[in-house]
């Protein structure tokens, strides 16, 4: 039976790391929240679980500080390959590694002391654009703010479906208690898809594999990574193997009148990038501010924007995964122009912009491609 109407501004079907984020960046603008997940807390998510600045950055904007003691810093990015290495630190700042379940906590826990209405083990009844009803108990609302993941049924159900077909790849992560060895996040390359390692504290590293094969084995796909196989050998499993699927998604449009997408349940782009978090906080801060103003339009060129390069770098990174020769090339001519693999980085987290390479150094790095 349903209990009286209940009234909110905002609600938020799924309190994953989008639904939080954009709840607390609701209530920090003077709305009312409700977010309502049917999972229980704390939630785990297959993940690589690495925090890129610009992430950070927006994570700040809503007040949220990641605690060190539960985090582990990196300075930037490496590629590793057969060939060899490469790395590039951020231009500014660094990024964390954070476990799922951890990050959930906080975020959940700075929501609910700012105020957001957080309902776990909700089950979503009925929902158009005017009224949901969750457990039994009637919601209206002026916003309706879908952020239940990839697969997400609250948008099916308001009409925002549409878009490009998923382009799938296949995501596994499992942890091991080893101090990390690396002040990078590992990106390591094979035929297999790639492994890489993010630190998650001090004498922990979350190993997350990205593969097109489906029914790929963890255990012999790490054998395709000689760099990392003997550095894992042995070593104590702290979790059990988790997957996901990691989807490359380009949605029609992310708002239609009082309803709003918002993380990958608004589109999303290869796990590879290590961006669908930070898109995901970036979000949330664009879509308080577009219902502040009371028009979602603007929030649809601020996603645009947002989205713009991760889904360059996903579409730059899936051809080197699809083309091993081309991409021992490109690694090679990064060998030779380091400097190209940190501008590279740069525009990857929003500190360059994409014209900012320079005539001279594209020829550079052109040569250096045709003749590695
Ligand atoms: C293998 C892999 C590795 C990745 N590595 C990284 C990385 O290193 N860095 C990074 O930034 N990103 C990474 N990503 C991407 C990142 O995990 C996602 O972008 C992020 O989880 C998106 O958050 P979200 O809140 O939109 O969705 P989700 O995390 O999927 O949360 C959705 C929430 O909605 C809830 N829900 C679903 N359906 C309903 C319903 N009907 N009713 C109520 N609630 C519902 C779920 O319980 C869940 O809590 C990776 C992804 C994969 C697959």
């Amino acid at each position: 039976m349903v209990k009286d109407m209940q009234r909110t501004d905002v609600f938020i079907v799924g309190g994953g790391p989008a639904g939080l984020a954009a709840g607390l960046a609701a209530r920090m603008a003077g709305f009312d929240v409700t977010v309502v997940d049917h999972s229980q807390m704390p939630i785990d998510k297959a993940c690589g679980e690495g925090i890129m600045p610009d992430g950070l950055a927006a994570l700040r904007r809503l007040g949220v500080e990641l605690p060190a003691s539960c985090t582990a810093p990196f300075r930037g990015i490496r590629f590793v390959d057969q060939s060899g290495k490469v790395d590039a630190d951020f231009a500014q700042g660094e990024g964390l590694g954070i476990r799922r379940p951890v990050l959930h906590n906080v975020l959940a826990d700075y929501a609910d002391r700012a105020g957001v209405s957080l309902k776990w083990g909700a089950r979503l009844a009925n929902l158009s654009q005017e009224y949901a009803e969750v457990n039994g108990q009637a919601y209206s609302f002026r916003w309706l703010i879908c952020a239940d993941g990839q697969n997400s049924q609250s948008r099916k159900m308001a009409g925002l479906d549409e878009g490009s077909l998923p382009r799938r790849r296949f995501g596994f992560r499992r942890h091991y208690r080893v101090a990390p060895w690396s002040q990078f996040v590992e990106v390591h390359w094979s035929d297999q898809g790639q492994m890489y390692i993010t630190p998650v504290s001090r004498d922990e590293i979350c190993v997350a594999l990205i593969t097109r094969q489906q029914h790929a084995r963890f255990e012999d796909a790490l054998q395709s990574f000689p760099d990392l196989a003997p550095r894992l050998h042995g070593s104590t499993e702290t979790t059990r193997l988790m997957g996901a699927v990691s989807s490359t998604r380009r949605l029609r449009a992310v708002q239609k009148g009082r309803v709003a997408l918002v993380g990958d349940a608004s589109g999303s782009v290869d796990a590879i990038t290590g961006e669908g978090l930070s898109m995901a906080f970036q979000q949330a801060v664009a879509l308080a501010g577009a219902m502040r103003s009371g028009n979602l339009l603007s929030y649809e060129e601020a996603h645009k924007e947002i989205a713009k390069v991760p889904r360059a770098m996903a579409g730059l990174m899936l051809t080197m995964d699809g083309h091993p020769k081309l991409r021992q090339r490109v690694f090679r001519a990064f060998a030779a122009q380091p400097e190209f693999f940190s501008k590279m980085l740069a525009v990857h987290t929003g500190d360059a912009s994409p014209y900012s390479f320079g005539v001279k150094r594209s020829l550079a790095f052109g040569w250096h491609l045709l003749t590695a």
